[in-house]
């Protein structure tokens, strides 16, 4: 099919303080964990919210559980977010013993465990509120509310019930509600306003209920940085701890947040090719004039999307050079021209863009998602090394 030999990188001696394999291609996440104890400062200044947590769930978005709860910690965050129950015990096991909050619940679990690893509950129905209740007395609660989103928590039309059972419980001294909170559907400043107030709404009914919580919150990275905090003691960000733009928008990233992941390979092999000359399956790219190609050892399988074959762009040799073909499930190639490049030379995909690096936002465009998506499906190819 006329594929690139593959040349191994590198080429020479073993480097013996090099952990990877001698005869693997180059593949790595580097994580810059000062970047995510920066970030977390940064948000944590702009919300200014008594507590701060920093979710850490689909391992750190990628970035590595561990690294980016310390690195969160040492910023700053008071609490820790994951979705699973069994996310948080592997950074109980990691010996990560700050608050910890998880909220995707298998309804049926037996909560015994987790709640004696210190870990709140977050709690989207009555059923879950009278399972904890039986199957960890004396678990907290965190109990998450419909405010719009239609995704996990308590519908409106149940807040009462859930409220006065919650109260009862807690009167028994099975459960103790330590926080109400909700998730905005960021789809407009109309309708996060609309969530807020339903949200202030269910605090009062709570309180009538005889609950006192003492966390209250609403708000992930994007409306941690655009609407007031005043009503709230906490805020829950997680993409702009690691440096990525809430928005969908690669020139949005907010001000004074710094990438914390660069995604870099290094070429594998360099080819001149002819005009006209097909590139890459389905030959979507075909050379006008003659050119340069430098194969670069990274496909689908390691997360970089095949929808930004023949748009993306990479750093090498100190400037972006245009992906060309499709992305392929362990290579893809990119132009340089007329310039030169040599076996082993790094190639960054994505990284901070002070380094003229595109960023992982931009990639998310060119593949017509966003950002997280990009940082949280990097494949399991993919080394995460400290940076
Ligand atoms: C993932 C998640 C967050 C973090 O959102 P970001 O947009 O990454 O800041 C906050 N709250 C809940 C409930 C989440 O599921």
């Amino acid at each position: 099919m006329g594929v690139t030999p593959l040349v191994p990188a590198g080429g020479g001696a073993a480097d013996p303080t090099e952990s990877r394999s001698p005869t693997a291609p180059l593949r790595r996440a580097r994580i810059d964990a000062s970047a995510i104890e920066h970030n977390v400062r940064v948000l944590r200044e702009r919300a200014g919210t008594p507590e701060f947590l920093a979710v850490v769930k689909a391992d750190g978005y990628g970035h590595g559980a561990v690294t980016a709860a310390r690195a969160a910690l040492a910023g700053g965050a008071t609490w820790l977010g994951v979705a699973d129950p069994e996310e948080a015990l592997a950074l109980r096991r990691a010996g990560v013993d700050a608050p910890l909050l998880a909220w995707i619940l298998h309804t049926d679990a037996d909560f015994a465990q987790v709640v004696a690893a210190g870990i709140d509950l977050g709690v989207s129905s009555e059923e879950q509120v009278e399972r904890v209740a039986a199957t960890a007395p004396g678990a907290a609660v965190q109990i998450k509310l419909d405010t719009g989103l239609s995704r996990n928590g308590v519908d409106a039309r149940s807040w009462g019930r859930v409220f006065e059972t919650a109260a009862a419980l807690e009167r028994r001294g099975a459960l103790r509600v330590r926080g109400l909170f909700s998730h905005l559907a960021n789809t407009s400043p109309q309708e996060d306003a609309l969530a807020e107030a339903r949200f202030a709404d269910a605090v009062q009914l709570a309180k009538g209920a005889g609950l006192d919580p003492a966390l209250l919150h609403l708000s992930s990275t994007a409306a941690a940085v655009t609407r007031d905090q005043s009503a709230y003691t906490m805020v829950r960000c997680g993409i702009g701890i690691y440096g990525v733009s809430p928005f969908g928008d690669p020139t949005s990233l907010p001000d004074g947040l710094r990438p914390a992941m660069t995604l870099a390979s290094e070429v594998a092999a360099v080819r001149r090719i002819a005009p006209g000359t097909g590139v890459s399956y389905d030959h979507v790219w075909r050379a006008e004039v003659p050119t340069t190609l430098a194969l670069v050892p990274m496909g689908y399988a390691d997360g970089v999307p095949r929808a930004a074959s023949n748009r993306a762009e990479v750093l090498l040799g100190g400037r972006r050079r245009p992906v060309r073909g499709r992305i392929a499930m362990d290579q893809f190639l990119v132009d340089i021209g007329d310039d030169a490049a040599r076996v082993g030379d790094e190639v960054v995909l994505f990284g901070d863009p002070a380094t003229g690096a595109p960023s992982a936002d931009e990639w998310g465009a060119w593949a017509g998602t966003i950002g997280y998506e990009i940082v949280t499906r990097i494949g399991p190819r993919v080394e995460r090394e400290p940076s």
